[in-house]
């Protein structure tokens, strides 16, 4: 790999971002239910709606940021920077227009920065929570940020 990149960890114990927009809500809560006993071991967070609702109906305890469209999400996205949030689950709706469509945007691309994984539906979703590596340590290359911005600003 080449030296621009540097070696980041996902620990063991994962930090777990979960948002639904309202049409997909109840597909997540469901989702939710049905993979509790894993989800119980990592630590939860989500845009303000989607953690209450998770909270009240599963018992799960999800911290919980803005509501996605007031800048939930990219409150999330700050924390994926911060290397606060190692997962997102993230139950989108295609079939319906929503007024935060950029801060979405922004979300699944600082999360395709940071290569971190990201579940757009129910089935990537299933694949990734009973995934080995949700029980290991992950090792991942990230681009080294520093070392980006020490080079460009002496050479720009
Ligand atoms: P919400 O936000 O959980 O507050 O509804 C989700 C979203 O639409 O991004």
């Amino acid at each position: 790999m080449s030296d621009q990149f540097i070696t980041l960890k996902i620990d063991k114990k994962k930090h777990i971002a979960l948002i639904a927009h309202d049409g997909m809500k109840h597909s997540l809560i469901q989702w939710c239910e049905e993979h509790k006993e894993i989800l119980q071991k990592h630590s939860l967070c989500g845009t303000g709606t989607t953690a209450r609702m998770v909270s009240m109906k599963t018992g799960l305890s999800v911290k919980g940021y803005n509501s996605g469209p007031l800048g939930g999400d990219q409150q999330i996205g700050a924390q994926i920077v911060e290397g606060k949030v190692d997962i997102v689950i993230f139950f989108s709706d295609p079939l319906t227009a929503q007024p935060h469509d950029p801060d979405v945007k922004a979300l699944l691309r600082i999360a395709q920065v940071y290569d971190i994984p990201i579940a757009n539906n129910k089935a990537t979703a299933d694949f990734l929570i009973t995934s080995k590596y949700m029980d290991e340590e992950y090792q991942h290359q990230v681009m080294d940020f520093q070392k980006n911005v020490a080079e460009r600003a002496a050479k720009l």
